[in-house]
C-alpha cells in the first residue's frame, strides 16, 4: 500500500479550507494546509468581515442626524478614514491569528506558500518542496472579475483594493448591480462620499425578488445614491489630477476620484495544475464536483467559491465540514444547498430566504402577503423610508415558500425566519404566533389578506 506524507493536503486557508482541515484533524487525520496570502481568506481579509465593519462605520452619520431630530444636541463631524482603517487592519491581524491558532491546536501543519498540483497525490510548494497526500482539497476561493475589454479598465479598483485605500474618495463611481456593488454604494454614501452607480441591466440585484429589488433601488436613490440602470461604462481615462473621467454607454460623462468595479467574481482555479491532471472544470473555471465535493479525479475534492455552487461563507464552511465528515469521520454527508438564507447589507438591509415571487409563481399557485410601511422610529422624525415584509405562500400546501424583509436589522431577522421556512412552516403557523409589540417585525404575523394571488 502506498504511504503518503499526509492524509489530507488542503490548498487555501479561507473559510472552507480551514474548517475542512480542522475537522479532518479532529477526526484523526494527518493534515497540512498551504496558503499563499493571508489566513482567513476572502471572508476575513477582504470580504464579509471588513465590509461589515465598514457598514457599521457608515451608519453613524445618519444615526447622528436622526438623534438630532429626536432632540439630541449633536453636531455632525467628519469621518476619520485613516483612523478607522488603522483599527480595521489591526482587527484583521487579530482574526488572522485566531484562524492560525485554531488550525495549530488540532495539529494541522501550515505552509505559508503557494501550492500547485504535480499529480493526483502530489503537491508542490512555491519553496520547491514536494509533499504527497492521500486526499487533496482545493479551497482556493474566487477573485474579482473586471471586464478586460473596457478601455481604461486599468484605472478601476476592485473590492479587494477598497480596504487598502489610504484616503476616503470624495466621489466614487461603482459599476455593477450585485451584492458587492449595492453594499459598497451604501457604505460610501453613508460615509459621505458622493456616490454614483452604473448597472447595465434594468434593475439591480438580479435574481432577487422583483418587488424587493424595486424597493431597495428606490431607497438607495432616496438616501442620495445617484443610481443609473441600463448604463455601463463605455470608456475611462485618467486625468492629470489623478481623477478618472468616465463615459457611460448612454453618453453621460463624469469625473470621479475612484471607480470601483463590482462585476462579479470568478473561481480561482487557474495555474494550479488542475486540468493537466484531469480535473474537470466548468465554463467559468469552476471545479466540477459531486454532492460530496469530489472532483472527477477521485483523490481531489473542492469546496467553496472555487466550485461556484452558492458563493457564501457559511456555505463554504458547511461544505468543508461535510467533506471532513465524509472522508475522515465515517459519516458520508452531502452539503445541503436548499433554502439558504442570506442578507444584502445595503441600508436598510435586505434579508431573504426561499423562493422569490417570480420563482414560486413558475412552480405552483401562490398567495403573496406584503406590507410596506414607515416604521415608528423613522415616521416620528418625518422620515419617508419604508420597510417591507413579504411572504410568498403555496396556495395548496400553505407552506411559506419565500420570505423577504427590507428593514434595519433584516439580516438578523432573516436568520430566524430562515429556520421557519427551512422547517416547512405554513402561513397559519405565522398567523398563530402572537405579535411582539411594538416592533416592525410584528407585521410578519399580522398580514391577513393576500395582496395578490398568482
Ligand atoms: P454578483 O454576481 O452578485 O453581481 C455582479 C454584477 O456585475 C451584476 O450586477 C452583473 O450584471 C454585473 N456584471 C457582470 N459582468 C459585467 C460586465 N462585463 N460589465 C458590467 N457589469 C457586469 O457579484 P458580486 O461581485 O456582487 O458578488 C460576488 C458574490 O459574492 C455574490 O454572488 C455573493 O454570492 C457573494 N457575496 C455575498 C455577500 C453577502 O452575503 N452579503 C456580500 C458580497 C458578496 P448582470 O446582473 O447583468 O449579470
Amino acid at each position: 500500500m502506498a504511504t503518503f506524507d499526509y492524509d489530507l493536503f488542503v490548498i487555501g486557508g479561507g473559510s472552507g479550507g480551514v474548517r475542512a482541515a480542522r475537522i479532518s484533524a479532529q477526526h484523526g487525520a494527518k493534515v497540512a494546509l498551504a496558503e499563499e496570502y493571508r489566513m482567513g481568506g476572502t471572508c476575513v481579509i477582504r470580504g464579509c468581515v471588513p465590509k461589515k465593519l465598514m457598514v457599521f462605520a457608515s451608519t453613524y452619520a445618519e444615526h447622528a442626524r436622526e438623534a438630532r431630530d429626536y432632540g439630541w444636541d449633536l453636531k455632525e463631524g467628519a469621518f476619520d478614514w485613516p483612523m478607522f482603517m488603522g483599527k480595521l487592519r489591526a482587527e484583521l491581524n487579530r482574526l488572522e491569528g485566531i484562524y492560525r491558532t485554531n488550525l495549530e491546536k488540532p495539529g494541522v501543519e501550515i505552509f505559508d506558500a503557494r501550492a500547485t498540483l504535480e499529480d493526483a497525490h502530489t503537491v508542490k510548494l512555491s519553496s520547491g518542496k514536494l509533499f504527497t497526500a492521500k486526499h487533496i482539497l482545493i479551497a482556493t476561493g474566487g477573485y474579482p472579475f473586471l471586464p478586460g475589454e473596457t478601455p481604461g479598465i486599468e484605472h478601476a479598483i476592485s473590492s479587494n483594493d477598497v480596504f487598502l485605500l489610504e484616503e476616503q474618495p470624495k466621489s466614487i463611481l461603482i459599476v455593477g448591480g450585485g451584492y458587492i456593488a449595492c453594499e459598497f454604494a451604501c457604505i460610501f454614501n453613508g460615509l459621505g462620499t458622493e456616490t454614483h452607480q452604473f448597472y447595465r441591466g434594468a434593475q439591480i440585484l438580479r435574481g432577487f425578488d422583483d418587488e424587493a429589488r424595486g424597493h431597495i433601488a428606490e431607497l438607495m436613490r432616496e438616501r442620495g445614491i445617484d443610481l443609473h440602470t441600463g448604463c455601463d461604462v463605455a470608456e475611462m481615462k485618467k486625468q492629470d489630477d489623478g481623477r478618472i473621467w468616465v463615459k457611460g454607454s448612454d453618453g453621460r460623462t463624469g469625473v470621479y476620484d475612484q471607480v470601483l468595479y463590482a462585476t462579479g467574481r470568478k473561481p480561482n482555479s487557474h495555474g494550479l495544475g488542475l486540468e493537466e491532471i484531469g480535473v474537470k472544470l466548468g465554463r467559468w473555471g469552476q471545479i466540477e464536483v459531486d454532492a460530496y465535493s469530489q472532483s472527477s479525479v477521485p483523490s481531489i475534492y473542492a469546496v467553496g467559491d472555487v466550485t461556484d455552487r452558492v458563493n457564501l461563507t457559511p456555505v463554504a464552511i458547511r461544505e468543508g465540514h461535510a467533506f471532513a465528515d465524509t472522508v475522515f469521520g465515517g459519516a458520508p454527508t452531502k452539503a445541503d444547498h436548499d433554502c439558504i438564507p442570506s442578507a444584502v447589507f445595503t441600508q436598510p438591509e435586505y434579508g431573504s430566504v426561499g423562493l422569490t415571487e417570480e420563482q414560486a409563481r413558475e412552480r405552483e399557485e401562490i398567495e403573496v402577503y406584503c406590507a410596506a410601511f414607515r416604521p415608528m422610529q423613522k415616521a416620528f422624525i418625518g422620515r419617508e423610508e419604508r420597510v417591507l415584509f413579504k411572504l410568498v405562500v403555496s396556495a395548496a400546501s400553505r407552506k411559506v415558500l419565500g420570505c423577504h424583509i427590507i428593514a434595519p436589522g433584516a439580516g438578523e431577522m432573516i436568520q430566524l425566519a430562515g429556520v421557519i421556512v427551512k422547517m416547512g412552516g405554513t402561513k397559519e403557523d405565522f398567523d398563530r404566533t402572537v405579535a411582539v409589540h411594538p416592533t416592525m417585525a410584528e407585521e410578519i404575523v399580522l398580514m391577513k389578506q393576500p395582496v395578490r394571488t398568482a
